[in-house]
């Protein structure tokens, strides 16, 4: 399923350009255009599901391929032995901006925090 709406959709559709940097039936990963690590990449499914938190039953075999993808573009970078990290953002106060699953795939240099580093009396 296609978004024409979507972002992401017009990139695997190949009607908004990307640096594409790993493609297979079903994922594509291409640069982030806005980098926050020196190796910073953007794994996709290519049909459109919102979030990770929109997944079902039936998309487990395609996040399996989404996490293989993920993981094998960082070996294409060189990370497998330095470390990396995969994260995906859900909803607002995540910072999700573009509403079709993506991990984000970072890495190239020591990572900062991963979220909020002073929880003061916040936790729940
Ligand atoms: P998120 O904020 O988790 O939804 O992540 C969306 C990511 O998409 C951000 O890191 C943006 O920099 C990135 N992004 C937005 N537009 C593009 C684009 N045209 N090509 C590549 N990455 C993009």
């Amino acid at each position: 399923m296609i978004d024409p709406d979507c972002l992401f959709c017009k990139i695997v559709a190949g009607d908004i350009p990307a640096d594409t940097v790993l493609e297979t039936d079903d994922v594509l990963v291409f640069r982030d255009i806005a980098p926050q690590a020196p190796v910073h990449l953007l794994a996709v499914p290519k049909r459109h599901i919102p979030s990770i938190a929109e997944v079902g039953p039936e998309d487990h075999g395609l996040l399996g391929a989404l996490v293989q993808a993920a993981n094998d573009a960082a070996g294409a970078f060189g990370l497998e032995d330095r470390g990396y990290r995969i994260a995906s953002n859900v909803g607002d106060e995540a910072g999700q901006t573009v509403f079709h699953l993506h991990l984000h795939i970072m890495g190239g240099a020591p990572l900062g925090a991963l979220a909020v580093t002073d929880l003061q009396d916040r936790t729940p």
